[in-house]
């Protein structure tokens, strides 16, 4: 682990490569002739939210299919591949997460036959309390195949007594905590919930087909309905299970919505600005986020620019604000992925050079303001604000459009740990001088809450306060679902 006080190697810091990709994406589809075509689509627009694995179940009435593999979403569902997901429903997923050996196993959907049938599973989120059950079903004999909290699931919808799915799922939902939006498909039923708290997003739409009849879509984000012509209705709320079977669509409360927590680094950081995360645009988000963090932190400067993509729509609103003008003076090459064969140890260290080239004449002896979204470790913002001097700028002010990230997540976002923060163990002057900016200004968590209209406390700030809006257990637990939540 790099010390953060010394100044790192550049073999010892993380690079752009590096950033980990937590999180997943999860949709379901119900009523439509290409089920698996849409969730293909659905999964290519949500690819952003997991990168090491995808997965599409479907159903055609009567048995239910499954692939899943690593590697992206095109690359995974060749027309061949897609053809073999015959059916009307389908539900999907795409995963990143560092479990070692075990990623294939643990890439979702999960699918399995029990005494009632077979169902699959996909969810988005970290369950607090995976390691704890876990441990109850295998002192009672239960056998698991993967390492992931979401299998825990599936074991306490089989051993419910309850006679119904809906019944056995409301069951298990109720012995969870933490974070889940799921999507489930049975043989003749797609059923999604999301927890009372609502972590995570899940979005509900509808796709209206030529003849006249229309298909019901679920999505972490909206951006997955714009591309396959579906119209946003609503969200699953949190606390509420919606099922969609041949008697149409129901929805419940299996449980009161509780101490809303929805995270609010789906709209720094996570969700794709096109996307509406719990209602509200993310885009909109961002802006205001500059526009505010332009009045926390106002500095004498020639050029606004962003950190791309990350930082792009703060940045927006810092330049509107400000009134300095907004140049991409960083530009992102999008074609570099994590299979790039670095090609030999004399050049290997490309670091962030590879991912992010200055434009030199829009730098050169310019006071510049480098907008960005967060730091976590800094050793990312330290190789920009590097590059961005080394092309010329005169002075860099970094501004970050969230407050300092000072405590991991538990629920579903990839944190390193709380020693690997560098603003949990540094104090801003002290980040200042680490990243080698001129000056460095955070958006306070009161601007934060502004910016995403959180005008009744329905946002989760934990990484930035400390402050866990539920209950987490013994910390072995807690690393085993942090580890492999999703
Ligand atoms: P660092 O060098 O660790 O400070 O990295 C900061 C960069 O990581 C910023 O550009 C952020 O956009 C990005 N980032 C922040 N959180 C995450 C996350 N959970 N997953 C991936 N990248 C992230």
């Amino acid at each position: 682990m790099p010390n953060l006080t010394d100044p790192l190697s550049e073999d010892e810091s993380t690079d752009i490569f590096d950033k980990l990709h937590e999180e997943c994406g999860v949709f379901a589809i119900y009523g439509h002739p290409e089920a698996a075509n849409l969730a293909y689509l659905g999964l290519y627009a949500l690819q952003h939210r997991g990168q090491e694995s995808a997965g599409i179940a479907s159903s055609d009435g009567r048995k239910i299919y499954c692939t899943r593999k690593m590697g992206h979403v095109a690359d995974i569902f060749t027309p061949d591949v897609l053809n073999q997901l015959p059916g009307d429903l389908a539900i999907g997923h795409t995963r990143y997460s560092t479990t070692g050996d075990t990623v294939l196993l643990n890439a979702q959907p999960l699918s399995v036959a029990y005494s009632k049938g077979q169902i699959a599973i996909a969810h988005n989120g970290n369950i607090t309390n995976a390691g704890e059950i876990r441990r109850d079903l295998e002192a009672e004999g239960s056998i698991f195949q993967g390492t992931s909290d979401t299998e825990v699931v599936l074991h306490l919808v089989a051993k419910s007594r309850e006679r119904t799915l809906p019944g056995a799922l409301r069951d298990a939902l109720l012995q969870l905590e933490g974070a889940f939006s799921l999507v489930f498909l049975a043989e003749n039923s797609i059923i999604v919930a999301r927890d009372p708290h609502g972590f995570r997003p899940l979005a509900m739409g509808r796709v209206e087909m030529s003849d006249g009849r229309g298909a019901y879509v679920f999505a972490s984000e909206t951006c997955a309905f714009d591309l396959i012509g579906a119209a946003y209705i609503g969200d699953v709320e949190p606390g509420e299970m919606v099922i969609v079977g041949p008697k149409g669509l129901t929805r419940e409360h299996y449980t009161p919505a509780q101490n809303l927590a929805q995270c609010v680094f789906e709209h720094v950081y996570f969700s794709r600005p096109d996307s509406l995360v719990f209602g509200r645009s993310v885009q909109i988000s961002r802006e205001e986020m500059g526009r505010l963090l332009a009045l926390e932190h106002p500095v004498d400067a020639d050029v606004v620019v962003p950190v791309p993509d990350s930082g792009v729509a703060a940045a927006i609103g810092y330049a509107s604000e400000s009134g300095i003008p907004f140049r991409q003076a960083l530009i992102r090459n999008h074609y570099v992925g994590r299979t790039f064969i670095e090609p030999s140890q004399a050049i290997r260290d490309f670091g962030v050079k590879l991912k992010l080239n200055p434009v030199r004449s829009l730098l050169e002896g310019k006071r510049v303001i480098l907008v960005d979204d967060s730091i976590v470790r800094g050793t990312t913002s330290r190789k920009i604000v590097r590059m961005v001097r080394n092309a010329g700028a005169k002075e860099v002010h970094l501004r970050i459009s969230c407050p300092p990230t000072i405590s991991p997540c538990y629920y579903g976002v990839d944190t390193p740990s709380q020693r690997e923060l560098i603003a949990a163990n540094q104090s801003i002057k002290e980040i200042e001088r680490f990243v080698e900016a001129d000056s460095l200004g955070y958006l306070p968590i009161e601007r934060l809450r502004d910016a995403v209209a959180d005008t009744d406390k329905r946002f989760c700030y934990a990484c930035y306060t400390g402050k866990y809006p539920t209950p987490l257990i013994q910390i072995e637990e807690l690393a085993m679902a942090t580890k492999t939540g999703c």
